[in-house]
């Protein structure tokens, strides 16, 4: 057995069966990923548009691709055909762009709104009040190609358990808010992606539906990302 197909199933064990894993593959070669993918795994994620589109034509056509990183509107053009899942929308300009993309590829893309819980300046992402903004805008209820599917969020990455811990019970409140405000009868809206290899334990004892690894499966990676 590879090291990366015992790694996955040992972490497959730990994860309970509502949860969803999402290994990220970037930085790694078309190669590496396939040795996940021929231990059975077909969900991954990229958080780079070039990235993403370089490799996805060398993969197989039955992976299921996920988008987590931060994505400029000029690029969604180029993953629209494909993508599953837009894991950090965090402006209504962006949800249009998606929407136009999407229609002229005859789908719908389901897409998360990223939301800032981190106590870092660094990180992306929207408060209460600018979701509200953009789910109560006009042009929103004309967007008929996206379909909003969750929240989704990034902890401080620091090794203190209980700031990690009260930033994803932020991002489930602001969940339920939403829920209850404006998908009270939309079964879709479901998804809370929360958790990465250092945080997953915390992130899903605290109600994430989706977990990001990389690291736990493909060990460190090299150079700044
Ligand atoms: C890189 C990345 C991950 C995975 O991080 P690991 O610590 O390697 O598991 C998860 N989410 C996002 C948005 C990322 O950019």
């Amino acid at each position: 057995m590879t090291d990366i197909k015992s790694k996955l199933e040992s972490l497959k064990k730990e994860i309970p069966e509502h949860v969803k894993l999402v290994i990220v593959t970037k930085t790694h070669t078309v190669e590496t990923i396939m040795e996940a993918y021929d231990a059975g795994h077909r969900i991954f994620g990229e958080n780079k548009s070039q990235e993403l589109i370089n490799k996805q034509p060398q993969l197989p056509g039955d992976i299921e691709w996920h988008f987590i990183g931060h994505l400029q509107t000029n690029k969604v053009k180029y993953i629209a055909p494909f993508v599953a899942l837009i894991h950090a929308v965090d402006s209504l300009k962006l949800l249009k762009e998606i929407n136009k993309q999407a229609l002229k590829n005859e789908r719908t893309i389901d897409c998360l709104l990223q939301f800032h819980i981190a106590t870092e300046e660094t990180k992306f992402g929207l408060d209460i009040n600018e979701a509200k903004e953009i789910l109560e805008a006009p042009v929103f209820k004309d967007m008929k190609n996206i379909r909003l599917t969750g929240v989704m969020g990034m902890a401080t990455f620091i090794h203190d358990e209980d700031i990690v811990r009260k930033e994803f019970k932020s991002l489930k409140e602001v969940f339920n808010r939403l829920k209850e405000s404006y998908f009270s009868s939309d079964d879709s809206f479901a998804d809370i992606s929360m958790g990465m290899s250092g945080d997953y334990k915390i992130a899903i004892q605290e109600g994430s539906t989706i977990i990001r690894i990389g690291t736990l499966i493909f060990g460190i990676r090299y150079g700044n990302f």
